[in-house]
């Protein structure tokens, strides 16, 4: 069975790392579309459909960095948490730290999963592919959240 195609917010301000997730999951053919974001404000900008990002969808999935520009995936994670209209998308934190602060903290914050990027190339891709594997065809989603 086909499921639903999702919408997915990927803020990554790495454009190698965001080209590098973007193959992975054409390759895999994920039935998603994917909009890139490259720093904290842009984010929350997409989820609270401002400025250029009016009419935007709510996603279903967020991807989130932790090291940022101009507003931190820490703060971002935290913001969204804190939003009763976007408290419910899951979010995977996708982040070169292996800060065990973060870790705790981001689950606390009720962060999905953490996930650390590994350094080497091919680990990288394979991380990105067993995401894919798991959350988009195991994973069940909430129904469509609602526009706020
Ligand atoms: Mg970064």
């Amino acid at each position: 069975m086909k499921s639903r195609k999702l919408s997915v917010l990927l803020v990554e301000d790495s454009r190698a790392d965001a080209r590098l997730i973007l193959e992975v999951f054409k390759e895999e053919s994920v039935n998603a579309d994917v909009t890139v974001v490259r720093d904290g404000e842009e984010a929350m900008d997409f989820l609270l459909k401002r400025r250029s990002f009016k009419g935007a969808p709510t996603p279903n999935l967020i991807l989130l960095d932790l090291n940022l520009p101009k507003k931190d995936g820490r703060e971002v994670l935290s913001e969204i948490k804190q939003n009763t209209h976007l408290n419910g998308i899951p979010i995977i934190i996708l982040t070169t730290s292996q800060s065990e602060d973060d870790v705790a903290n981001c689950y606390k914050l009720q962060a999905s999963c953490f996930v650390t990027k590994p350094i080497d190339l091919e680990k990288f891709v394979d991380v990105i592919r067993s995401l894919d594997e798991f959350w988009f065809s195991a994973v069940k989603f909430p129904p469509e959240p609602r526009v706020c």
